[in-house]
């Protein structure tokens, strides 16, 4: 049985030294192209290396370990995530993967099974968007998928190009420019990403791993505005009144409603105003709003929800500023494609998971991640989510060990084929 031959106290010493030199301040800040994700990279390189692996870095500072297969021209399998963090985020979110990566590795290695093609374990950097403005930067970079302008990115904190941080971690800015790097020159089998859940579904239902379906694609809009008529509030009757707080919650009330038929139809989607605010220098108790400013972020796996639920927001504007009187700017859209699993893949995971008696549950991924940039390169991609208590992007995720085991016992399974 694999199972036995997975290392708990390689698992226990690898969370506690990626957590070490956190102990005195509050949550995990591995810094994108800084001190926090250097240190975990040099982790891993230290870590493959000690399993007699073969470790190399591309351009972008990537790190890959690779435990040979029976043919080694056989396309190869990637198994991975990102090492970087959110400023005071949790210690699982991204480094669960590499972990999970190297562990299965480990086991298969441990009971002398070679699998019949190379496994690349990865160690991605910089997905997440907090550092540099644009998500996924190692992965897109390791397919050359980065465009050149990209590396003129400014680190919110350090003011800093990518560039520049980039040479600091020993990379390759013109080399990864010119989109050419070291993963993009091997042919690929899959992709798969075990993270942890970051929803409460698989703690709600008591399930230790969620089966990706789809990484939900998005549409954006930062800096909405709804304008109306400032007025007395006692003083403008209904139907003179021009009200852009009612106008735009009518509009949210809309959104909603379509949001509940497309469930009901077993259509999923998120529909999030995150923001909302009329002008403080401007507003009063006793004034009929005039303006109100509001935030609009929805997410689906399935692109024609997108569609449907855009259809929605431009047909109720159009409406409401006919009804009410109003105008609508909804300012700068932002959009990202939604990415299909491999639907292979995803009823291999869910096969195996099943005959490895692993309580688990079919899920789309609302959040994105690594994997989405192999799946809209074409590579066939699967995600494995394990269940955590609290959320992630805080100080205070969380993961039982006894659940990141279940998760990585389907990724070795999935791997040894
Ligand atoms: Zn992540």
């Amino acid at each position: 049985m694999i199972s036995d031959a997975i290392d708990l106290s390689l698992i226990d010493t690898l969370f506690s030294r990626l957590a070490a030199p956190y102990a005195e301040q509050i949550g995990i800040t591995r810094d994108a192209y800084g001190e926090g994700e250097q240190r975990a990279h040099e982790l891993f390189i230290e870590t493959a290396s000690a399993l007699g692996l073969a470790v190399e870095q591309d351009a972008a500072g990537n790190h890959f370990a690779i435990y040979p297969g029976e043919d080694r021209d056989q396309p190869a399998w990637v198994v991975g995530s990102h090492l970087d963090s959110v400023p005071q985020g949790g210690n699982f979110d991204g480094a669960a993967g590499v972990v999970a990566g190297l562990i299965a590795v480990a086991a298969l290695r441990e009971r002398g099974i070679t699998p019949p093609r190379d496994i690349i374990v990865a160690a991605f950097r910089a997905e997440e968007s907090t550092w540099f403005p644009a998500s996924y930067l190692g992965s897109r970079s390791a397919l050359g998928k980065l465009a050149a302008e990209e590396l003129a990115l400014t680190r919110a904190d350090t003011g800093r190009t990518l560039a520049e941080h980039l040479r600091d971690c020993g990379g390759d800015p013109d080399a990864v420019a010119t989109g050419d790097n070291w993963l993009g020159q091997r042919a690929l089998h899959g992709m798969l990403e075990l993270h942890i859940e970051q929803g409460p579904t698989l703690e709600t239902e008591k399930r230790s791993v969620g089966i990706v379906t789809g990484i939900a694609g998005s549409f954006r809009y930062r800096e909405a505005r709804c304008f109306g008529e400032w007025g007395h509030s006692g003083a403008v009757a209904k139907p003179y009144r021009h009200d852009a707080l009612m106008a735009f919650a009518e509009l949210a009330m809309a959104l909603e409603q379509a949001w509940d038929t497309l469930e009901q139809d077993g259509r999923r989607a998120t529909v999030t105003v995150g923001q909302i605010a009329t002008p403080p220098a401007q507003h009063a108790f006793s004034k009929i709003p005039g303006e109100v400013g509001f935030c609009l972020d929805v997410r689906s796996e399935d692109p024609a929800v997108l569609v449907d639920l855009e259809a929605t927001l431009q047909t109720t504007i159009e409406r409401l500023e006919r009804e009410r009187g109003v105008r609508f700017d909804l300012g700068p859209r932002t959009a990202s494609t939604p990415a299909p699993m491999s639907a292979a893949l995803t009823q291999r995971a869910a096969t195996l998971a099943t005959q490895l008696k692993i309580s688990h549950r079919l899920m789309p991924s609302g959040a994105g991640h690594d994997a989405a940039t192999f799946a809209n390169a074409g590579v066939p991609t699967q995600m494995l989510f394990v269940r955590n208590q609290h959320g992630s992007h805080n100080p205070f995720e969380a993961m039982r060990i006894e659940d990141f085991v279940e998760g990585i016992r389907v990724l070795a399974a999935l791997i040894q084929e």
